[in-house]
């Protein structure tokens, strides 16, 4: 298909799921879509133009999904309207406790607006219960309660499998600085008490979660701030009643109903009221 076809059913779909939203109207927002942008970055669910002011970045929601580094692929249509809206709402609320981060305000359905940040070339994971790979590498049952929270750290890096690091690898190849993994490491805790309490609260474990950090620059000096999206993409959540995934392991192994389960956690957020359209119907 070429791109201004591809353009146009975006376009099409955007305006049926805006419309089962009950969303602003369809041209105002359209105008954003339609906007030719330098590309900045293509990863595998999103897409990063350069925004309209200097130190901002248009961050696009794909409904691209991937999992084993980018070996299985899928498009799962509506996906990347649903992160926008829970990426969207979670950073909001990390923000009003005091967690700085790259988000400044949804633009339509699938793009937001962000600060520009130097990223950080790691994963942040927090773990709560054993599942994926934790479970994989110490033999421990899925589901099994963890006696405190774990974090650890791999390389961003698709070809050489995302690899755990340590703390010694990270500073010596200069990926971090002491004080940034500090920083990081009280923020994903931060993090992780905060999300617990809020999917707890509509009936959601948070079992792990994958965040990453980028710098922002002031003069000569750095901070670290989180970057990136918290989505049913990068979060394992299980409905706290019967422990069943809303999440992408249903991509990954293959349980079916992956946009139901995202659509589900939305729903439970209050973010979204019922399930697109776009969903329903795909793309004519
Ligand atoms: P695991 O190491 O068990 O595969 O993943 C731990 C957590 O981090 C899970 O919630 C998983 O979704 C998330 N995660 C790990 N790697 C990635 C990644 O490359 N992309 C995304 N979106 N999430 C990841």
């Amino acid at each position: 298909m070429s791109d201004a076809i591809q353009d146009r059913c975006a376009r099409g779909a955007d305006a049926r799921a805006r419309f089962a939203f009950g969303d602003r109207p369809w041209p105002e927002e359209g105008l954003t879509i339609m906007t030719r942008r330098k590309k900045i970055y293509e990863g595998k669910a999103k897409i990063l133009y350069e925004g309209p002011e200097p130190g901002t970045l248009i961050q696009y929601f794909k409904d691209d999904a991937t999992a084993f580094d980018g070996t299985k692929k899928a498009v799962l249509e509506g996906k990347g309207v649903i992160n926008n809206r829970i990426s969207e709402y979670v950073m909001i609320r990390l923000n009003s406790i005091g967690v700085q981060n790259h988000f400044i305000r949804r633009l339509n359905l699938r793009e937001q607006l962000i600060k520009e940040v130097e990223i950080i070339p790691l994963e942040v994971v927090c773990r709560n219960i054993a599942a994926g790979s934790l479970s994989r590498r110490f033999g421990l049952p899925e589901g099994q309660a963890l006696p405190r929270s774990i974090i650890e750290f791999y390389l961003k890096d698709d070809k050489l499998g995302d690899p755990m690091v340590a703390e010694e690898h990270i500073t010596a190849f200069n990926w971090a600085a002491t004080q940034e993994i500090d920083d990081m490491m009280a923020t994903t805790l931060r993090v992780n008490d905060f999300l617990t309490g809020l999917f707890g609260a509509v009936g959601i474990t948070l079992v792990d979660f994958k965040i990453e950090y980028g710098r922002v620059w002031e003069n000569d000096f750095s901070r670290v701030i989180l970057a990136d999206e918290i989505s049913p993409d990068s979060c394992r959540l299980w409905d706290s009643a019967t422990n069943e995934k809303l999440d992408k392991d249903r991509f990954r192994r293959d349980l079916g109903n992956v946009i139901e389960s995202y659509t589900e956690v939305a729903r439970r957020l209050g973010v979204m009221k019922e399930m697109p359209t776009v969903i329903q119907g795909g793309i004519q």
